[in-house]
């Protein structure tokens, strides 16, 4: 393979990849006698595979990020003329897309204030993190240094973030983790049980579940806590949604004890819960740090944020004589300006376009049609999620809850790819679970899209579980 190919070589794309790409989240020995699907041309909600086969992509690129679908032309225009001016700088310096859209970006998130721009979702993660331990050698004798993180939240891939990490399956054998992390139960209403507060619901559990996190806190020792990292909807640990009640006691928590917010939007910013441009403000919440990735760009440059507040920009410019003062932080790509002139077209266009808007009417109808799939598949135990980000949690039994098995979330993934539609399956909480079908369509989605669906996923669960 010489990288000079046309439409006739598309095999030996197909060996190359065989031969010499190690993928993601991949068991490489079943993939290797497999027929694998290497995706080729995107046009708004739909991919082709190398066979020419046409999909519905629900996901969104597979992991939650082309927000304004594939082919977008204004994008990749922006793109090329930044490029042509000016492709890279350090970011010690400014640039025109990066301070326009760095403009825009906190126009969009009243209360926020810097924006600090990464290559990754992990790495803005992390930037919080170092900031984080960098605030408690200032104010606090190095004493406020833990990092809370929830159970079955996820917050990248790297040694810091996965020592964040909830979801069990991501972390193990990857030890020793990195010290001063510590977990918090998560608050899924629909698995209550395993809190111990089944006999509590709506905000009454919602506020009882933020206690726990305050319950691990004193057991810790507020003086050691200096930040609290979650996700407004917890994405791949099964699309978990706030309980009513939830976010508004978990800010009380965090001012009493002079602990930072950290809101993690890789998954749900720039639109994808609808209405709002990011997940948390749906919320009553006045966040320290919000991160960003995916939707950011919808995956047409590789961009992510960590927004911060000026209160604590404000912690790094104090005592200029200080040789150690300021965040001394680099990320080399995150100097490229193709990001943040991709981000900002990303923008325009959901604006103009009105797909906060749309995502929420589309989401509602996508709910309500996973809703009447629950009325007639007894193995969908739960419906959860906000704007078009959505999960079907999968059960044996809906009294004991146990999880089906995963080759069977697998064999309906599978069987929708047959009939032509791309869908998710997440839960990496424990080994072999993944038990929750995910759905995340570009926010252009139509009625007709959505119906399509949803129209496969019962006809492929009618096939799996009869
Ligand atoms: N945070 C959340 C909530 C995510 O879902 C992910 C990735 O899926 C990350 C962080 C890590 O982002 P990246 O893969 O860009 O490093």
């Amino acid at each position: 393979m010489d990288g000079n190919f046309n439409d006739n070589d598309l095999d030996k794309v197909v060996s190359a990849d065989k031969a010499h790409v190690w993928h993601h989240l991949t068991q490489h020995k079943p993939f290797e006698t497999s027929d694998p699907r290497v995706i080729i041309e995107g046009k708004d909600m739909r991919v082709w595979d190398q066979n020419g086969k046409e999909y519905i992509d629900s996901v969104s690129g597979g992991v939650w990020t082309v927000n304004v679908g594939y082919g977008r032309e204004s994008i990749a225009k922006a793109v090329h003329d930044q490029l042509m001016k000016l492709c890279y700088f350090a970011q010690s310096a400014g640039s025109i897309p990066g301070s326009l859209f760095a403009e825009k970006l906190i126009s969009k998130m009243p209360g926020m204030s810097r924006v600090y721009y990464t290559n990754s979702g992990s790495e803005a993660n992390e930037k919080v993190f170092k900031l984080v331990r960098q605030i408690s050698h200032k104010k606090y004798d190095g004493k406020k240094y833990k990092i809370l993180f929830r159970d079955r939240d996820y917050h990248g891939g790297t040694l810091a973030t996965m020592s964040a990490g909830g979801q069990d399956e991501r972390v193990m054998q990857y030890g020793p983790l990195a010290p001063g992390f510590v977990r918090v139960p998560h608050c899924m209403e629909y698995r209550k049980h395993e809190l111990g507060l089944e006999h509590l619901s709506g905000a009454e559990f919602g506020r009882a579940a933020a206690d726990l996190i305050e319950d691990v806190i004193l057991k810790e020792g507020p003086e050691t806590v200096g930040l609290l990292c979650l996700e407004p909807v917890t994405a791949g640990g099964g699309v978990i949604t706030p309980p009513e009640g939830y976010w508004e006691r978990v800010q009380e928590i965090c001012k009493k004890y002079d602990i930072l917010l950290h809101i993690d939007e890789v998954v749900c910013g720039v639109g994808r819960t609808g209405t709002k441009w990011f997940g948390y403000q749906h919320y009553d919440i006045k966040p320290d740090f919000v991160t960003m990735a995916k939707g950011v760009a919808s995956g047409y440059a590789a961009i992510a944020c960590m927004v911060a507040t000026e209160e604590v920009f404000d912690l790094f410019k104090d005592n200029p004589d200080d040789k150690l003062n300021h965040f001394r932080d680099i990320s080399t790509f995150g100097g490229c300006t193709a990001g943040p002139a991709a981000a900002l077209e990303n923008m325009r266009i959901i604006e103009d376009e009105g797909l906060l808007e749309n995502c929420t009417a589309m989401g509602d109808r996508m709910k309500a049609n996973l809703d009447a799939l629950m009325e007639k598949h007894g193995v969908i135990g739960d419906v959860r999620g906000k704007g078009l980000f959505l999960g079907a949690e999968l059960v044996k039994d809906r009294d004991t809850k146990e999880p089906v098995a995963e080759k069977d979330v697998m064999a309906v993934v599978a069987d929708c790819g047959a009939q032509g539609v791309i869908i998710g399956a997440a839960n990496r909480s424990i080994p072999d679970r993944n038990n929750v079908l995910c759905f995340s369509p570009a926010l252009i989605a139509t009625a007709d899209d959505i119906d399509a669906i949803t129209d496969a996923v019962d006809r492929a669960l009618t096939k799996v579980f009869g």
